[in-house]
């Protein structure tokens, strides 16, 4: 008997199976919205890191 769990990404029903090629995910349309979040997390984080130089380079500057 397959085993079932939530979806990570919508919660609905999904079934653990190796005809799933989606996994963990139930559908590509979930998969492919838990690429783009983990992608903008990513983004930010590179964004943050130059600002931060930036500003250190402008105290550098005052001083
Ligand atoms: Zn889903």
């Amino acid at each position: 008997m397959p085993s079932s769990y939530p979806c990570p990404q919508c919660s609905r029903p999904t079934l653990y199976s190796i005809s799933n090629p989606f996994r963990p995910f139930c559908s590509q349309q979930c998969q492919i919205l838990d690429l783009g979040a983990w992608a903008s997390q990513s983004h930010r984080i590179e964004g943050d890191a130059l600002g931060d130089a930036e500003e250190s380079q402008g105290e550098d500057w005052q001083a």
